[in-house]
């Protein structure tokens, strides 16, 4: 609207201040804070550089919408059916760098504590644990046939690793790159990683949602059978949860199940319910219970529970997997493509990289005055030319 932010945050605030009076609130207003104000968010700025020191700000690469006719990000909401809701252009996904905040460091932390808290509902405790999201199992390793790669799996399962018959990677996920380039299908299989990353990740993980997936042509191979294994991108798979990368195991997975039926992948039985055997011709649902481990090599016969730390030792004596705790929890990615809000505090110097800005030049102040334009994708633009 070619207001600059400053200005009508301030008359918002001056305007909300005075309904509150109006109404007779009496709050002692000598306490208020105005967290876009210098004075305050020097101190968002020196807590921004302790956790910089402390190692728990970092930088990593993060996807984001990107509408190339305004040149700016949108958040989930700004993106409706796959297009720009203020221009119409169709949004891609554009990998880039961006600040986060490593809460993850203190994930088994946050989930002990809630313990401890007293008085509070059973329901929100639950409610917190499952945003923390803790699950034990194993990570594995998958050598790529004909190619120096390999593929780490997590799973929870590791008891059903001799059922594995598809590997399936995250069409996000850095590796994709190696394993498709030069394939024959390489164009095909763009175009659906293409269409993938428009969904958002509720949508893609959607428990009632079919799994969707392509064919990549390449081949895993089991690192204890030797079996060739295919090798998958599907967008029910996450890049930011455990390795980014799952095994499929139909016969004890309902949707990988779903998934081996309608692509015609085999379906093993390695696990043998106490009361009955399977057999995966007439199976008509996955049995995810656990059981006894058949066909499953020199672990055949072990009860499922005893098998997951078997075959999880074994693995790590060989070198071939471990055991692993994974979580939920993401880091908290605090970049904006803002020209309002706390400048971060670090310098992108040509010579030596990025540097904090030494504590007694706080606050970083956000650039004052500015020609407003009336396309604001091209204000964001001249903030971070502004700022680099
Ligand atoms: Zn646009
Ligand atoms: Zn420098």
């Amino acid at each position: 609207r070619g207001e600059s932010p400053k200005k009508w945050t301030m008359n918002n605030i001056s305007v909300s201040k005075n309904t509150l009076k109006l109404m007779g609130l009496s709050y002692d207003w000598d306490r208020e804070v105005t967290t876009c104000n210098p004075d305050y968010y020097r101190w968002t700025q020196w807590l921004f550089l302790k956790l910089y020191e402390h190692g728990l700000a970092y930088r990593k690469e993060a996807y984001v919408n990107w509408c190339p006719g305004c040149q700016t990000v949108l958040a989930n909401e700004q993106v409706i059916g796959g297009k720009c809701w203020r221009c119409d252009s169709p949004v891609r996904k554009k990998a880039l760098t961006q600040w986060f905040i490593k809460i993850t460091e203190y994930a088994e932390r946050l989930l002990k504590d809630i313990d401890k808290l007293e008085g509070w509902p059973e329901r929100v405790k639950t409610l917190q644990r499952n945003w923390i999201g803790k699950s034990e199992g194993a990570e594995i390793d998958f050598e790529v046939e004909g190619m120096n790669l390999k593929l780490s799996v997590f799973t929870t399962r590791p008891d059903t690793l001799f059922g594995v018959t598809f590997i399936t990677i995250a069409p996000e996920h850095p590796v994709v790159e190696k394993l498709i380039r030069g394939t024959k299908n390489e164009k095909k299989i763009r175009e659906y990683i293409e269409q993938a990353l428009l969904l958002t990740e509720i949508e893609r993980t959607r428990m009632d949602r079919e799994k969707t997936g392509i064919r990549t042509g390449r081949y895993a191979i089991h690192p204890f059978t030797g079996e060739r294994i295919e090798i998958w991108i599907g967008d029910y798979v996450l890049v930011s949860y455990g390795t980014g990368i799952v095994m499929g195991v139909p016969a004890h997975d309902q949707r990988d199940f779903e998934f081996a039926k309608k692509h015609g992948i085999p379906i093993k039985v390695v696990i043998r319910p106490p009361d009955r055997d399977l057999n995966p011709e007439i199976m008509e649902e996955a049995y995810e219970e656990e059981g006894i481990m058949i066909n499953s090599g020199i672990f055949s016969g072990l009860p499922s529970r005893e098998g997951i730390k078997e075959i999880t030792k074994y693995m790590e004596a060989k070198g071939i997997g471990r055991k692993k705790v994974t979580y939920r929890l993401r880091d908290w990615l605090v970049s904006r493509q803002r020209y309002w809000g706390a400048p971060i505090p670090m310098i992108h110097c040509e010579r030596c990289g990025i540097v904090p800005v030494p504590y007694e030049d706080l606050p970083v102040l956000l650039p004052r005055k500015r020609k407003l334009t009336s396309h604001p994708g091209v204000n964001l633009l001249l903030h971070q030319s502004r700022s680099s």
